[in-house]
């Protein structure tokens, strides 16, 4: 299966390092089992682009980028189907640990706690970008800002007419 989003490190120059990917969920790994697990999966609408700089220094690469994606979601106030597009940030460190020498296994410094070991030849972007689509996606997303939903009396759409209501 293809995946996108596998970056060896072999490639990576020091310094800056731009990508642009472009594929479809599955092509950044999502499994369809996954798909059918996490709902914002199958909002999805097209295809997933991401551009990312990584910046190498050392055996330390810094991932900043952007996630774009577009999704069919249901407003939680009034109920209408709408679609919207996503511009998401992405931003991770990961630093490519030494492999066991002398039959030992070396222990995190201090400071690498907060980072994402890569104790391979690749940095996987994939589950980077499914995380951030994830959370991008509101769970009560709204068509609007100023939604005026549903009348509770005559089930009106009130964005869309006028309540007819009996007033008084
Ligand atoms: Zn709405
Ligand atoms: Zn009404």
């Amino acid at each position: 299966m293809r995946k996108l989003g596998l970056i060896a490190l072999a490639t990576l120059k020091p310094g800056d390092n731009r990508f642009e990917l472009e594929g479809q969920p599955r092509d950044f790994g999502c499994e369809v089992q996954e798909v059918k697990e996490n709902p914002s999966f199958e909002k999805l609408l097209g295809t997933v682009v991401v551009a990312v700089i990584i910046t190498r220094s050392g055996q330390r690469f810094l991932v900043r980028g952007r996630v774009r994606f577009r999704a069919r979601l249901y407003c939680a106030i009034c109920g209408m189907e709408y679609e919207r597009d996503f511009d998401e940030e992405m931003f991770a460190e990961f630093t490519s640990l030494e492999r066991n020498r002398g039959g030992y296994a070396r222990e995190l410094e201090p400071d690498e706690m907060d980072r994402v070991p890569i104790d391979a030849d690749f940095i996987d972007l994939s589950a980077l970008v499914r995380d951030t689509i994830h959370l991008a996606i509101p769970i009560a997303p709204c068509c609007r800002p100023d939604c005026q939903g549903i009348c509770p009396g005559c089930g009106v759409n009130l964005n869309q007419g006028v309540c007819r209501c009996p007033k008084g």
